[in-house]
């Protein structure tokens, strides 16, 4: 295990450490309005996406485009991230998911 890393220091991490994220510690999906910076967080499930139609507090749609919704989309990922954890015990390696690197602000 890498050590973690403390906040508030000056310093700067200049060596790329990857991050990964074990596939059962994946529990939910955050969702942040482009238009009003309001965040939902919903755990991961299939049935989710109809949470996010359009954002609870501005009403803005999230998922429509013209002609259509990304709803299918969004609940197939999260129903094969739900299939993924429930066959973890069975399979024969951890499934891990890499994540950027958070950029310098
Ligand atoms: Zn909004």
């Amino acid at each position: 295990m890498s050590p973690t890393i403390g906040v508030g220091g000056s310093a700067k991490v200049t060596s790329q450490t990857k991050q990964f994220i074990e596939m059962g510690d994946i529990l939910s999906l955050r969702c942040d309005c482009k238009e009003c910076g309001a965040s939902l967080s919903l755990p991961i499930g299939f049935g989710l996406a109809k949470s996010l139609l359009s954002c609870p507090k501005c009403r803005k749609p999230w998922l429509q485009f013209e002609g259509g919704t990304y709803q299918i989309t969004v609940d197939d990922f999260a129903k094969r991230v739900e299939e993924l954890k429930q066959l973890l015990p069975t399979i024969g390696c951890k499934l891990y998911v890499e994540i950027a690197p958070e950029a310098d602000s």
